[in-house]
């Protein structure tokens, strides 16, 4: 289907709403209906029919219908956030005695619900180094139901061989679901290289204005229904009617923004490179990058999302640079219009630094819409203010 048809038409009858161009956000928690019979329809199919808006509204309808599309997917399920995307399909489709191999590195929230929420529930976790097949094969017990990746992640933007863990998952008849926030569906397909589930927290890209938390899951229309009919219904994790409206404009603009934070962050990481006071610069797309055949294999166009790490390299150095920056905001999150910046040592106590910690020396950077020379000259500002 024709990208611009799904963000510009995909979903939408105009003549239902007075051929407004822009959808109404349906602000109703029920529907009413004429006659028994119709009643009872709707009650029999909750997961197509508009009845409560817990289940679906019609705003969020004409958002399932093209995120389902952008991801070349039977059908999508949206949510209050992304980490409810997340959860909601595993609580739903795994119980007590099953077996997770993930991915390390994966979002923080993501960690947290396999090894602290999940156990308690008798389903438990291992991770793995996911830049080799072999280390998922080696995981893999006989209880094992799902195999769960973020390719890249969000902050070290290790890949995963998506093709080969499908492949590998399909044969042993085990589920796959993947994070695909980082790329979004117009960078990387994963269900097209055979992955079953494919999660966004739309709070990024999507929404791409840092204005809404919200969630998405795509896959076949078998595994979302049953994931519809219990636990998306029964936890309540549903998206509001306001919100599905924020994130349908957001997509109008999707590929435009992309395309400006991926030509940015191609000018601001080449430079960043060839700077005395930088030491690595790690983005998936770069030439230096460890998995960088396997980044053009599998992904059309890389996000906004790089981190790079200073030359004798200290906390107070990393302090010193973060708080001299004029123009880029020191936030958590990303995939919004303006630029940030967040480094490792924040989401660490001082005290727990370890210098010989690479991890721990890492800056993020997310590229925003501004123009790439403004935020250059910000950084290069940041830079010089430091001794060597
Ligand atoms: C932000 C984020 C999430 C969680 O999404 P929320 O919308 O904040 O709940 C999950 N995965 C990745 C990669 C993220 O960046």
């Amino acid at each position: 289907m024709d990208l611009s048809y799904i963000l510009n038409q995909l979903g939408e009858d105009r003549e239902q709403y007075f051929n407004a161009v822009a959808p109404p956000i349906v602000q109703t928690s029920n529907f009413s209906f004429n006659s028994v019979a119709d009643f009872r329809k709707a009650m029999s199919n909750e997961f197509e029919a508009n009845l409560y808006s817990r289940g679906n509204n019609p705003t969020i309808n004409i958002l399932r219908k093209k995120l389902a599309a952008l991801d070349g997917a039977e059908d999508a399920l949206v949510f209050g956030s992304g980490v409810a995307a997340i959860a909601i399909p595993i609580i739903a489709l795994l119980k007590s005695g099953d077996h997770i191999v993930c991915v390390e590195n994966s979002y923080s929230w993501t960690i947290k619900l396999f090894t602290k929420l999940l156990p308690r529930f008798g389903v438990t976790c291992t991770f793995v180094d996911g830049t080799e097949l072999k280390n998922f094969e080696a995981a893999i017990r006989p209880e094992t139901k799902l195999i769960y990746l973020e390719s890249p992640n969000t902050f070290s933007y290790e890949l995963q061989d998506l093709a080969a863990i499908a492949q590998l998952a399909k044969s042993r008849g085990i589920l796959t679901m993947i994070d695909n926030s980082y790329c979004t569906p117009l960078y990387q397909q994963p269900i097209k290289l055979g992955i079953d589930l494919v999660a966004q927290s739309a709070t990024k890209y999507i929404g791409g204005h840092s204005d809404v938390v919200a969630g998405v899951v795509t896959g076949s229309k078998a595994l979302l229904s049953k994931i519809f009919e219990l636990e998306y219904m029964g936890i309540g994790a549903s998206m509001a009617p306001q919100s599905a409206w924020l994130l349908i404009r957001g997509l109008r603009t999707l590929s435009l923004r992309l395309q400006r934070s991926f030509e940015s962050t191609k000018i601001i990481t080449a430079r960043l490179q060839q700077h005395a006071a930088v030491d690595q610069v790690i983005w998936p797309f770069l030439p230096s990058f460890k998995q960088a055949e396997l980044a053009h294999q599998q992904m059309q166009g890389c996000g906004g999302l790089f981190s790079f790490t200073l030359k004798n390299s200290s906390l107070q150095k990393i302090e010193a640079f973060c708080d001299a920056l004029q123009h880029m905001l020191m936030a958590v999150s990303w995939g919004g219009h303006e630029s940030l910046i967040i480094p490792a040592i924040a989401t660490i106590a001082a005290d727990d630094y370890d210098a010989n910690n690479y991890r721990h020396q890492l800056i993020r950077m997310y590229v925003g819409l501004e123009d790439a020379e403004y935020l250059i000259t910000d950084m290069e500002g940041a830079l010089s203010a430091l001794k060597p």
